[in-house]
């Protein structure tokens, strides 16, 4: 069956969803296809392992002076409160002990001096690394290293400096309480959602754009593609002619990182009272976890890992990735918790066909690559998430303000 629209819009994450918001405000026809069985991509919420809405991606919400999502949730009545974000200055268990209060000092004065080192890179000069930029001969930098590598999903010898300098920091995040995914799905519009719908072909000329969908052909006017660039640049999606060398490019300086979250819950509060909310344990480059106890005020305890780490965790069965928290809240806790174990949920996000990966990070030189995805393709084509925001990257809002900027650029064709 042929689908004739305006615009086809790939992808129902936050960019996508977005896009449409804009699209029917505009009253312009649009379809949005989804390969998922569900919509919110990097934002879905899975409801039913723990008994409550656990976000499987993004769940911070970041940037109260730039956030939809902020007075979204206001406006559906959702519980975002006000969080302070302890990452900073959070307690580390170092080998098998906790860290001793000069040593925190010493390790809280490094990490200001190189975090200001890079929000001052000087960007006249050529890009560097982020390890280059905060490089020092202190003892912290590889815990610091495995902090930034975690966040980032890469290993900060492979990231751009000044890219990483675009992002303004900030810790003062906000949860959703009731999930960001159920905010995403509520906020969105979804009448013209087509979910199960894999785009797997997509051709395109200065007249228009055909989409394949195995099933159907989709025929618009304009199409905007908001599948993550990890997704883009392999070959799920069949381009019908070449890719010009220029996004080609973009797409390789713009690598996918992968961070994981290994989520316990446990059959009541065994964290007790010394247990900070928030802890690191870094034994080696290869192995360290950043811990969060009590989400959301709930008997679970949620570790990150990152970059290669996250990756070979994503080979192993969940008890290896289990494991890595259980020894880390063993230590914390003072005794074993893994009898008291209910339920787990471990996010292999790399392996996931329709990410392949948790987000993108520019290699050193390539911060132009952002912008260059904004360039479209012969004037039909549009590529918008949370890989094109020069400033918002890898953030929910930056992927929903990318979504609203390529549907103006689309009505404007
Ligand atoms: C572990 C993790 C933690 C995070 N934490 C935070 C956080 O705390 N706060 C924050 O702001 N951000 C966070 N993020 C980032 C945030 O989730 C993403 O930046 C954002 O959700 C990306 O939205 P998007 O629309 O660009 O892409 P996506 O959400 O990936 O949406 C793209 C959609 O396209 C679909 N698709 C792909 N290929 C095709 C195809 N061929 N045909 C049809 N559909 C296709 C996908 O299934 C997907 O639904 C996190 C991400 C991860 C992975």
């Amino acid at each position: 069956m042929t689908i004739e629209t305006d615009v086809a819009v790939v992808g129902a994450g936050a960019a996508g969803l977005a896009a449409a918001r804009e699209l029917k405000a505009a009253g312009v026809n649009h379809v949005v296809l989804e390969a998922k069985p569900e919509i919110g991509g990097r934002t879905f919420c899975d409801q039913t392992t723990f008994g409550f809405p656990y976000d499987i991606g993004g769940f911070w919400l970041y940037d109260d002076n730039d956030n939809v999502f902020i007075e979204a949730a206001r406006e559906l009545g959702l519980d975002i409160g006000d969080t302070a974000f302890p990452w900073p200055d959070m307690p580390m268990i170092l080998g098998d002990v906790w860290e001793t209060s000069s040593q925190l000092e010493e390790r809280l004065a490094h990490n200001e001096a190189a975090m200001a080192a890079l929000a001052g890179f000087a960007r006249s000069g050529p890009d560097r690394t982020v390890a280059e930029v905060i490089q020092t001969d202190s003892p912290w930098l590889p815990v610091l290293a495995s902090w930034m590598g975690m966040l980032k999903g890469r290993r900060i010898e492979t990231v751009s400096a000044a890219d990483s300098a675009n992002r303004p920091g900030g810790f003062a995040f906000r949860q959703v309480r009731e999930g960001m995914g159920n905010l995403i799905r509520d906020w969105a519009d979804t009448e013209n959602v087509h979910v199960n719908t894999p785009v797997r072909a997509i051709d395109w000329s200065a007249k228009g754009v055909a989409l394949d969908t195995g099933r159907d052909t989709v025929s618009a006017k304009t199409a905007i593609l908001t599948a993550s660039v990890g997704v883009l640049a392999s070959d799920t999606i069949h381009y019908a002619r070449p890719l010009l060398a220029r996004v080609r490019e973009a797409l390789d300086c713009l690598p996918m990182g992968t961070v994981n979250r290994i989520a316990v819950q446990f059959d009541g509060d065994v964290f007790g009272e010394a247990c900070p909310p928030m802890f690191g344990r870094f034994v080696s480059p290869d192995r360290y976890i950043y811990v969060m106890t009590r989400l959301v005020g709930e008997n679970v305890a949620l570790g990150y890992v990152g970059n290669d780490l996250a990756l070979a965790l994503e080979d192993q069965p969940d008890d290896v990735a289990v494991d890595l928290l259980c020894d880390a809240l063993d230590l914390a806790i003072g005794h074993d918790v893994r009898s008291r174990i209910k339920a787990v949920l471990c996010t292999r996000w790399h392996a996931d066909p329709w990410t392949l990966g948790a987000y993108a990070e520019a290699l050193p030189g390539g911060s132009w690559a952002r912008k260059a995805l904004h360039e479209p393709w012969d004037n039909r084509v549009f590529v918008a998430g949370e890989a094109t925001s020069l400033t918002q990257f890898s953030q929910v809002q930056g992927a929903a303000n990318e979504g609203i900027r390529a549907a103006r650029a689309a009505i404007a064709v």
